[in-house]
Formats: structure tokens, C-alpha cells, sequence
């Protein structure tokens, strides 16, 4: 069975630049080639884009 996936363009919430995906799945992460910032898909109807957690190690100051 094929996981849902989208293709079109979605805009990164960092720096708004037009962000084009081919093939996504929810939930997965891609990167902004205009800020280089990691990016989660968070919707695919409408593709929609999220800043991906970010894994430091800060969590406990
Ligand atoms: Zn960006």
C-alpha cells in the first residue's frame, strides 16, 4: 500500500520562500534551500510546513 504523499509548493515559515516538495509524506523532514532551516511537513492538503524540533541538548537548564 502506498503511504499518501503530495508534490507542489509550500512556504517556509522561517524565511517565506516558495518551498517546492515532490513526493512528500506528513511528517516528514525536508530542508529550505532558501535558510537552510529543517522543515516538517505538517499537512499535506494543504501542504503545509513547520520548523522541525530542533534536538538540543538545553532542555534541562
Ligand atoms: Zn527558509
Amino acid at each position: 500500500m502506498a503511504l499518501p504523499t503530495a508534490t507542489g509548493a509550500a512556504q517556509c515559515p522561517e524565511c517565506f520562500a516558495d518551498v517546492t516538495l515532490t513526493k512528500v509524506m506528513q511528517n516528514e523532514i525536508t530542508q529550505c534551500p532558501g535558510c537552510g532551516a529543517e522543515l516538517e511537513i505538517v499537512s499535506l492538503e494543504p501542504l503545509t510546513l513547520s520548523l522541525a524540533p530542533q534536538e538540543e541538548e538545553d532542555w534541562g537548564e
